[in-house]
């Protein structure tokens, strides 16, 4: 049996006719940057994340050094955030040239320990950018304390998190900003790359529009330099069609999700196999990862086997940022993030996607099963 960690072609078949009219209608109209469809989709999804805004742009990466730079954050600066998530995250606070203090994180959620934030909190820090990590909102509240108390901005990295919410609250619209990616193996993901920025303030969305596009706040005169990070027509037009199929696809993932934990539980391998876990507090986890944990050294010889036997499977992320070699001026060594090191070398993301079947999930239980038996 055949079990891909992602694949997308069946999804793409229930909404081809209505994406390919779309395609159709704005080659027609030759109208491809911005625009109305980002318009639309821009007044959509701030009100899919409950926020007031929402700022369509380049990519994930880009939204995050936009909310970045819109802050005027740069040389001399100091921006927490957590050491166990994609490379983007921290790579954006180096890119605006400040430097990056890395966190550890909870055990449970995998997502930013908010008493390590506040730890690692000095007068230079001016913004904590938490990440919603694997479809799982991080302790907001409590990190939402920390940035109160010392007046700093928060960043929500939602890029894996859309539609998640933390206490009834949607991701993205708990902080300053929100982050989002729409990179096609997001849950909404379009048709090459795409993000968007979420934000509760009005001068702040005034703002990202501007760095947007190069810095220019009346034709040809440019208060700042911003870059080009803009959306494009096409791309809005598919998020659109696809914003509506979200909340079924949030449902297939979760219930594939419990399907996995009664199969690990009728195999009896909740031992062995730590499952992922929802936060003590009240969440609705989105499911973009299902990441189990094995000990004992044996995460690469379970993924090498479950790849013989034909199960898609991935490590996210197998090297915490904080050692990795770009960021060896920060000065981060092995034993500074513990928690972090230590899942790094733990855990294995199986196939979540809405479509996969329960026969693959039956195949994947028992062939991890056998691994461990072997
Ligand atoms: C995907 C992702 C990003 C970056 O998004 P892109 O659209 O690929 O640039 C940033 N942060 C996290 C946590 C992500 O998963």
């Amino acid at each position: 049996m055949n079990v891909p960690l992602l694949d997308l072609s069946g999804q793409y078949q229930t909404m081809k006719k209505e994406i390919l009219a779309e395609i159709d209608a704005i080659c027609d109209s030759q109208r491809f940057i911005l625009g109305p469809k980002v318009e639309k989709l821009e007044t959509e999804l701030a009100e899919y994340c409950h926020t007031p805004y929402a700022v369509g742009l380049s990519s994930g990466s880009d939204a995050l050094l936009v909310a970045l730079m819109a802050e005027q954050i740069g040389p001399g600066d100091e921006v927490i955030a957590p050491t166990f998530t994609f490379f983007a995250t921290a790579g954006a606070i180096a890119r605006v040239g400040a430097k990056i203090v890395f966190a550890d994180i909870d055990p449970v959620t995998f997502n930013i320990d908010p008493e390590d934030v506040a730890r690692k909190v000095t007068p230079k820090t001016k913004a904590i950018i938490p990440v919603h990590l694997f479809g799982q909102c991080a302790d907001m509240d409590a990190i939402n304390e920390v940035a109160g108390a010392h007046k700093l901005i928060v960043i929500e990295d939602a890029c894996q998190s859309i539609g998640a919410e933390y206490k009834g609250r949607r991701a993205g619209s708990m902080g300053d900003y929100g982050a989002f990616s729409f990179f096609p193996s997001k849950n909404l993901g379009c048709f090459g790359d795409g993000g968007a920025l979420s934000m509760t303030d009005e001068a702040k969305y005034k703002m990202v529009k501007i760095y947007r596009n190069h810095g220019q706040s009346n034709t040809y005169i440019h208060d700042y330099v911003g870059g080009n990070f803009r959306l494009d027509a096409l791309q809005a037009a598919i998020l659109s069609i696809k914003l509506r199929y979200l909340d079924g696809w949030t449902a297939a993932r979760q219930r594939n999700a419990m399907e996995y934990r009664e199969l690990f539980r009728g195999e009896g391998l909740t031992g062995e196999i730590k499952l992922p876990e929802e936060a003590s507090y009240p969440v609705r986890h989105i499911y973009n990862q299902f990441c189990i944990r094995i000990e004992g050294g044996r995460r690469d010889a379970l993924k090498a086997y479950l790849q013989e036997n034909g199960v898609g499977c991935a490590v996210y992320y197998p090297l915490s940022l904080h050692l990795q070699p770009c960021f060896k001026a920060f000065g981060g060594k092995p034993g500074d993030c513990p928690v972090s090191e230590k899942i790094s070398g733990e855990i294995l993301a199986l196939p979540i996607y809405p479509e996969s079947t329960s026969s693959m999930r039956e195949y994947t239980v028992a062939k991890i099963s056998a691994f461990l038996k072997k």
